[in-house]
């Protein structure tokens, strides 16, 4: 059901929903990016229609809410261990077209690649979209050539505008939720979506993973590449994690598990037992990363890991561009044709 509401009504459904959802969207963060004098926009919780920002794209994506940073997976004590209890609330979180088509990549890893894992499916059921459509694109985003521009996988679309917030509410629930205050429901409109991109990217068809291996291409990587893993971190469909045991200091025969954000491009990803490990190269990361998101993925899943949201290229310190990358591999795809 499309309809529109002003500010003022819509705050008030908001805090009714709160009682049954906690309400998560991006929110600018005055004074705390990269410079002093630069905002950060990241997600965190929500309680009115003014603290979403619905006009730039956030620099961090939301998988913080459903893959924690830190998570403990058990407590353990020297003979018994107990899982944390998960939280009951729904979420709604606020997504652009292009992350929401990340939460689909994520899914596919997590509940559809081998045994479903638990600590993300109790998170992952309770979550419903709220679209924020896209008036226009923004730096690196090149989301038109991943064909992830375009969605209609949500519970309720938003579209703030001079006259109040215009709704596409698709869920039954929000329906209900909604339905008490004032609207005006003879409107038509649509979500925005992007068409074009200043940057396009193509992508590769068919590579032959020996050969791109072989390419001079990596080598510019070994010494640009900083191994800083930013680019992975700010990543939405990026999903990797490592474990860590923390003993307590009382009784070091307890303590917890955690599973904690890590990623291909730094130091230790790949270490083994004895002391070797794969991909010393910096050039090598780079390449295991790449063909992991525009490649590899694809082959098995039939779609590609990056959605072209382009902030790997918005936060990499060393100025790298992931989607020149994928550019020149595609010339030299041409070129062996
Ligand atoms: S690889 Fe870069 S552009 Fe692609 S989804 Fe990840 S951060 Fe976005
Ligand atoms: S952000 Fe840039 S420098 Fe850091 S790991 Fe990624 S490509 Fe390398």
């Amino acid at each position: 059901m499309k309809t529109k509401m002003t500010y003022d009504a819509f705050d008030k459904a908001l805090k009714l929903l709160q009682d049954n959802y906690t309400l998560i969207g991006p929110v600018r963060k005055s004074k705390r990016g990269t410079m002093s004098d630069t905002d950060s926009i990241r997600y965190e919780e929500v309680t009115k229609f003014e603290q979403i920002e619905f006009e730039e794209k956030a620099q961090f994506s939301a998988k913080e809410i459903l893959q924690p940073i830190t998570q403990v997976l058990f407590y353990f004590t020297e003979d018994e261990y107990k899982v944390p209890t998960a939280g009951q609330k729904q979420i709604l979180l606020f997504l652009r077209a292009c992350d929401v088509h990340a939460l689909d990549r994520v899914d596919q890893i997590y509940l559809d690649n081998g045994p479903v894992d638990p600590y993300y499916k109790q998170i992952r059921e309770r979550v419903k979209v709220a679209l924020i459509g896209c008036q226009h694109s923004y730096r690196n985003c090149f989301c038109v050539s991943m064909g992830t521009n375009k969605t209609d996988q949500y519970a309720i679309g938003v579209k703030p505008t001079d006259d109040g917030a215009y709704l596409d509410i698709q869920d039954s629930d929000l329906l209900e939720a909604f339905a008490g205050f004032d609207q005006d429901q003879n409107i038509v409109f649509e979500m925005d979506f992007v068409t074009t991109n200043e940057t396009i990217v193509d992508v590769p068809k068919a590579l032959d993973g020996q050969d791109v291996a072989q390419q001079d291409l990596w080598r510019e990587y070994d010494s640009r590449c900083v191994a800083c893993g930013k680019c992975n971190f700010v990543c939405p469909s990026c999903t990797c994690f490592g474990m860590q045991d923390i003993f307590y200091k009382d009784n070091d025969n307890t303590g917890e598990r955690r599973r904690v954000w890590t990623s291909c491009h730094v130091d230790g990803y790949t270490d083994m037992a004895g002391g070797s490990g794969f991909r010393k190269k910096h050039g090598d990361r780079m390449r295991f990363k790449t063909l992991h998101k525009v490649h590899d993925y694809n082959k098995r899943f039939g779609k590609h890991m990056c959605v072209g949201c382009g902030r790997c290229d918005d936060a990499c310190p060393e100025y790298i561009s992931f989607s020149s990358c994928v550019n020149k591999l595609s010339a030299i795809e041409k070129e062996g044709k």
